[in-house]
């Protein structure tokens, strides 16, 4: 596939095969809007030839591998993901419209890196002690893979999101269905082409197409025993509505509106710099992005001083240009999205500081943009907009702080930022979000869960924890006698 250019092929079984859907898809380079690629419109008939393929694969040996085994499968995916870095890279940058250098420094190496966890952690997954629970009979477990697995995966980070749902599923001995999103399917198909050089046909298999009939195909699918989902909100609701059918397993990492309360005693350079990098990284579409950054009063026009003309000085534009911090919103949906949000909070009263506009050049952008939004129960506080864009509130002592930050639905994770220890312990406590940063904002290690509460869903990517979620627990136990 090479340039990722390719039209009416999906993979599965370990080769490329034509599509039996209905048409493709438009696959554009959002810096400029040019069409870069089709990808196949994948129908029922590739969701059910997809997860045969798959049970094939995990009945005919895969599901009975030793976690040596899948970890060294796994080293070796790390290993061509790190040798093909430059053209994943390359190709993730013209799909989604991410700058490159940040895509080749800050994406590539942690996706390499949670492979190697991954690939690590096959090998460390056990059962709790045997011992005898009942006098004459010795009881154990058994950490079992689930059997085939459905991956849905978002736009955002179409490549590594794939790698935090398949690498797990691998590591734990289940063979995978892996669906990208429409819009941002080519690192997934270039992965699952380089993958099949490691891995027996049918363990990875990567189908196109839209959330129905190809997304909501894997759910409804009989041979399916558990369904991961990064996504949005409402279509984790519909994903664990339709597994309810067949009361599959389902994983769910959904949206997130990340809290960053600024202390007056914070170091206000690094929470500026911080609160930059955690907001407007991918152009922030971002489920943790840095989105409600909410300041003690006493330091609120220091802190917005400080802000703007950091917001000001990002270097937007070509994301090929090595120097480029912040490039375009992935389509003409998402800009649509991000300027109606924006409006809507003006004309309700909201005040932009900075940015509120799209950029009138060909492709879809958007100005970082920071507001001041028209109270904390307002749309632009309340709902995830996934661009470039937050609000600034002021906030009179820490319990006004903790309730604001709590008030919202989501629960993905927040960000505290001063120099008090005990002040930071609380906050860490008091706040309900699956990760609290101490002065810092977005960075992740494979080691440690990443994952919701509340309506950010519930199941953890990266870590040991994901590798328990795609396993099911036996109970054995045996007669001394
Ligand atoms: P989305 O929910 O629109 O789509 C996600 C995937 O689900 C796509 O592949 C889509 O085709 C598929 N899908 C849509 N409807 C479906 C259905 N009915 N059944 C099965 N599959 C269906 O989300 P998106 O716009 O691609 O991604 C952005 C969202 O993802 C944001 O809300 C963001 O916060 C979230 N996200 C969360 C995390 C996390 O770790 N919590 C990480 C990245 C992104």
């Amino acid at each position: 596939m090479g340039e990722g250019i390719e039209t009416k092929r999906i993979f599965i079984g370990g080769r490329w095969v034509e599509s039996e859907g209905d048409g493709v898809q438009e696959i554009f380079n959002p810096a400029n809007g040019e069409v870069i690629a089709h990808a196949p419109r994948g129908s029922q008939a590739d969701v059910d030839r997809a997860v045969e393929a798959a049970r094939r694969a995990f009945d005919g040996g895969w599901g009975e591998s030793t976690p040596g085994e899948r970890s060294q499968a796994l080293l070796g995916l790390a290993a061509l993901v790190e040798a093909h870095g430059e053209e994943l890279a390359r190709l993730e940058s013209q799909n989604v419209g991410k700058p490159i250098s940040p895509t080749l420094s800050d994406e590539i190496p942690p996706t390499v890196d949670a492979l190697r966890f991954f690939a690590a952690g096959a090998r460390c997954l056990e059962g709790r002690a045997t011992t005898e629970y009942a006098r004459g009979f010795t009881s154990m477990i058994r950490r079992e893979p689930v059997g085939v697995v459905g991956s849905i995966a978002p736009w955002n980070y179409p490549l590594q999101m794939a790698v935090w749902k398949l690498g797990p599923a691998l590591a734990a001995g289940n063979t995978v269905v892996l669906k990208p999103s429409e819009w941002t399917p080519l690192t997934a198909l270039r992965f699952a082409e380089l993958a099949a050089e490691v891995l027996p046909p049918g363990v990875l298999n990567v189908i196109t197409g839209d959330g129905e009939p190809v997304g909501a195909g894997i759910v409804r699918h009989p041979g399916v025993g558990m369904v991961s989902l990064t996504g949005d909100v409402g279509t984790g609701k519909e994903v664990a509505r339709a597994a309810a059918a067949t009361l599959k397993k389902v994983h769910l990492e959904l949206g997130g509106k990340a809290p960053v309360v600024v202390f007056d005693d914070c170091d206000l350079d690094s929470t500026v710099e911080g609160i930059k990098t955690g907001a407007f990284f991918n152009s922030g579409q971002d489920c943790t992005a840095a989105t409600r950054v909410l300041v003690s009063e006493k330091r609120f026009d220091d802190f917005v001083g400080r802000l703007l003309p950091a917001v000001e000085g990002l270097k937007v534009g070509d994301p090929a240009d090595t120097s480029t911090e912040m490039g375009p919103v992935v389509s003409s949906e998402q800009l649509e999205r991000v300027t109606g949000f924006v409006e809507r909070a003006v004309s309700k009263g909201g005040e932009v500081l900075t940015g509120g506009g799209p950029v009138s050049r060909a492709g879809f952008w958007y100005r970082p943009t920071v507001l001041v939004p028209p109270g904390q129960r307002s749309e632009i506080v309340q709902r995830e907009v996934f661009g470039p864009v937050i609000t600034v509130q002021r906030f009179s002592d820490e319990d006004t702080a903790v309730a604001w930050a709590n008030d919202v639905d989501y629960g993905l994770a927040a960000s505290v930022w001063t120099r008090d220890v005990g002040r930071a312990m609380r906050m860490a406590r008091r706040l309900q979000f699956g990760t609290v940063w101490v002065n810092t904002h977005i960075l992740l290690v494979s080691e440690m869960p990443h994952g919701g509460f509340k309506q950010s869903g519930y199941g953890k990517d990266l870590s040991s924890y994901s590798i328990e979620e795609y396993t099911q627990v036996k109970h054995v136990m045996v007669s001394l006698e």
